[in-house]
């Protein structure tokens, strides 16, 4: 894989990351304004809720991310360490070597 294809498989990855992101807070942190206006026992019931569905969102947006990561090829060939998180995609791109190993990755 060349850097530019690495490069482009990330940001691809990034924005699937930021689209749950922005699902995560219009699912939770907006319906959370108006649980004030709420008794208590309706609060609770409402906030339960919430979190359930944010859970399920988590779930749903790192098993994309794992398949899209497993499905692009963006794992180390030699020690199968993932190669997208932040931290790690900058490493690999300064110096095209995975992180975890220190093996090559990119051509
Ligand atoms: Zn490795």
């Amino acid at each position: 894989m060349t850097k530019q294809e690495y490069r482009d498989l990330v940001k691809a990855n990034t924005r699937i990351l930021y689209v749950y992101v922005a699902v995560l807070i219009a699912l939770n942190f907006v319906p959370l304004m108006f649980v004030s206006s709420l008794d208590i026992g309706d609060a609770i019931r409402c906030i339960v809720a919430l979190l359930l569905v944010g859970l399920t969102v988590t779930a749903a947006m790192l098993i994309h991310i794992t398949y899209h990561a497993n499905r692009n090829g963006l794992r180390c060939p030699h020690c199968n360490a993932y190669l997208i998180p932040v931290g790690a995609s900058y490493i690999v791109i300064a110096s095209g070597n995975c992180p975890q190993c220190g093996e090559q990755v990119l051509e």
